[in-house]
């Protein structure tokens, strides 16, 4: 029913390669596997580049520079890039000419490591080091292999314009914070991305005030952990600022509401929420504006209170559990996602069984489920032993899937019978005769095309479902 991108841990690796985009001399090939934050930074690069005379295209064979924005969140999605290399490796035999560089979580999880191991790369850019770029492909030009994974503690690219190359010009991501102070166990972002910051709240309301003049009508605030969203001018962390610089700061809920008002007709969605951050007046906010999507990704990870702890977490099952109640009242027909590990270090059977108790309490909309991949460098990986047999974390998981797919269809079945304000994306992929949206709560509604037009709202009266799609017809 969901096919929003939010950025949490879990996602595994995804390609999506930039269309078309601006005119330049030079051509540019983009491809980012991952998260959402990946494909919005992979936008900033389009137009660092851009301003260097780079023009994107889609068509391999005739690019000059070939850059690859890689996850290091799970073995198979690097596992992916390294297969793509491969296919790199065959074009550049008759194209020597032609550049390799590999960006992104993989880039600074390897480092020059990556120069060793593979060949064919010719620059290896971290993800705050995308300014660089320039001044790294006159390096590779001149037959050096270039290098830049210096984390920053500043860099939030404020400034730069994102170039919106494969956009449907409905919908849009916004980058609000960079980078992740949790440390859950399991997790290689905090290495790979540095240390959080927000974004001035200026900077991302002109952003979205600009996106909205230019016919978007929807936009997704991205941060490892949106919650923790603070601007307090320089960048200062929560515990180190006066009262007087707490009261003058932006927190996440101030914030939605600035984007909220924007315009009444540019809808708000946000990735991801944290369980142990997200506050009621966050929940308040999105219960007041209509244009602030009711829908919630809350990973919870594991429903065991003592698995949550040694993953760090920072929350317990109860603690979970009363966010879910929070939302349930402040917003009563919000629809729910979450992510799910199952096998993670030491998980007993009545542990995985206390997550499929919760998953019966809370009912998700959709979750985002994997069974526990050991990254190099975390605190699990230093601390604890992975010794939950792969064939028992895939019998946890198969298991997970299936209560899943049941309340999937649950809360897609009590859809059927009402009627929703839906944004038009476009034309549905299986029939041109039908037009495709979302409602609020995320789900896709597919409607008769008609007059109806892409960025604009109507209203469906949803009379019937598939396992992953509302069906309906336009009402006044
Ligand atoms: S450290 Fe935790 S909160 Fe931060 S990105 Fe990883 S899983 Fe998400």
């Amino acid at each position: 029913m969901f096919e929003n991108k939010t950025i949490d841990e879990n996602r595994q690796g995804e390609a999506i390669v930039l269309e078309d985009g601006n005119v330049g001399s030079k051509k540019l090939f983009l491809e980012s596997y991952g998260c959402a934050m990946n494909f919005s930074d992979s936008e900033i690069v389009a137009s660092i580049l851009a301003k260097d005379g780079y023009s994107t295209t889609n068509v391999l064979e005739e690019a000059d520079v070939v850059l690859v924005n890689t996850c290091a969140i799970r073995d198979n999605a690097e596992q992916r890039v390294r297969q793509r290399l491969k296919d790199f490796k065959k074009l550049k035999k008759n194209n020597p000419d032609m550049l390799v560089g590999v960006l992104g979580c993989m880039a600074e999880r390897l480092k020059t490591k990556f120069l060793e191991e593979e060949q064919i790369v010719d620059m290896v850019v971290g993800p705050d080091s995308y300014r660089d770029l320039p001044n790294l492909l006159s390096q590779a030009e001149e037959g050096h292999r270039a290098v830049n994974v210096l984390l920053s503690k500043e860099e939030t690219y404020s400034d730069i314009a994102p170039v919106r190359l494969s956009s449907n010009g409905v919908s849009a991501f916004i980058s609000i914070t960079r980078g992740c102070d949790n440390m859950c166990s399991f997790c290689v972002v905090p290495f790979t991305r540095g240390r959080e910051r927000s974004r001035d709240p200026k900077s991302i309301v002109a952003e979205a005030r600009d996106l909205f003049e230019k016919g978007y009508r929807e936009i997704t605030l991205l941060g490892q952990n949106v919650d923790s969203y603070l601007w307090s001018g320089g960048g200062l962390k929560k515990e180190i600022l006066t009262e007087e610089q707490k009261a003058a700061s932006v927190n996440f809920a101030q914030l939605l509401e600035m984007v909220a008002l924007v315009h009444p007709d540019l809808r708000v969605r946000f990735s991801t929420s944290h369980p142990k951050d997200m506050t009621d007046e966050v929940l308040h906010v999105i219960a007041k504006y209509e244009n602030v999507c009711k829908y919630v990704h809350l990973p919870v990870q594991s429903g065991s209170s003592r698995v949550l702890e040694i993953m760090n977490r920072g929350y317990d099952r109860e603690w979970y559990l009363n966010r879910i109640a929070a939302i349930k009242s402040i917003i009563p027909d919000c629809g729910i996602s979450t992510d799910v590990i199952t096998g993670f270090c030491s998980e007993t059977e009545e542990e995985h069984q206390e997550t499929i108790s919760l998953m019966q309490d809370v009912v998700y909309d959709f979750a985002y489920m994997f069974f526990y991949s050991e990254r190099p460098k975390t605190l699990a990986e230093r601390k604890y032993e992975d010794n939950i047999p792969e064939e028992v974390k895939k019998c946890r998981l198969a298991e997970v899937i299936d209560v899943q797919r049941e309340h999937s269809a649950i809360r897609i079945k009590g859809m059927v019978g009402k009627t929703y304000r839906v944004l038009v994306e476009g034309i549905s992929k299986k029939s041109d005769e039908m037009m495709m949206g979302r409602n609020s709560q995320n789900a896709v509604v597919v409607f008769p095309k008609e007059n109806h037009k892409k960025g604009t709202y109507v209203n469906v009266f949803v009379d019937e479902c598939t396992s992953t799609t509302l069906i309906g017809k336009v009402v006044v």
